[in-house]
């Protein structure tokens, strides 16, 4: 069974003015997906890994032939990736953390205006293409940055994602251009903490 684009179930203009229309038709309909079709020809003729759920691959990246290995790590960790942010910026939702999610972030961070700032920080300092992730490691909140495509479910990372935002030019150029710290500021609009909320739950 191949792997397949998830539909955006929102119209690609429903995060203007932060995120332009443009910006996610490209990004959805273009980068999305030639992650998905560069999965499904790395790992065609491998029924083992054909089989496999994407998270399953990139946890377990050891289990893949060397040959396609960085081929699945970009597109597997590519798809897992973009499938969670679209889910991430479902129009809508809370504006901030309820509960013990907000409890728990500002007893890490301090306050969530704190949390906001080094979650910025982090995401302007990742050097070149990446992702900034809030994730629960160890049984306690942290924040981290990884590479290209790499998820914090991979073993070197050995977390688990809560929400993350991607610092990629191609997700903020049309409209930032180089001012990623812009664009890290202005996203926090469009996160829909509801849908975190259930990410924290799961976590
Ligand atoms: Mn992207």
């Amino acid at each position: 069974m191949a792997f397949e684009l998830p539909p955006l179930t929102y119209p690609a203009s429903a995060l203007e003015p932060t995120i332009d229309a443009k910006t996610m038709e490209i990004h959805h309909d273009k980068h999305h997906a030639a992650y998905v079709n560069n999965l499904n020809n790395a790992i065609k003729g491998h029924a083992d890994l054909e089989s496999k759920s994407a998270v399953d691959l990139i946890k377990n990246l050891s289990a893949v032939p060397e040959a396609i290995r960085t081929a699945v790590r970009n597109n597997a960790g590519g798809h897992v990736n973009h499938t969670l942010f679209w889910t991430l910026l479902i129009p809508g939702g809370s504006k901030a953390p309820t509960g013990k999610l907000a409890d728990e972030i500002k007893a890490k961070f301090g306050s969530f205006d704190d949390f906001k700032a080094t979650f910025e920080d982090a995401g302007v300092k990742r050097f070149g293409s990446g992702w900034v992730w809030l994730v629960k490691k160890g049984g306690s909140l942290d924040i981290i940055s990884t590479p290209n495509q790499d998820n914090p479910v991979m073993a070197e990372y050995g977390a688990i994602p809560i929400f993350g935002n991607d610092v990629w030019e191609h997700a903020y150029y049309l409209n930032y251009q180089n001012r990623r710290p812009d664009y890290l500021k202005a996203w926090w609009n469009v996160l829909n903490w509801d849908e975190v909320a259930r990410q924290y739950e799961q976590a």
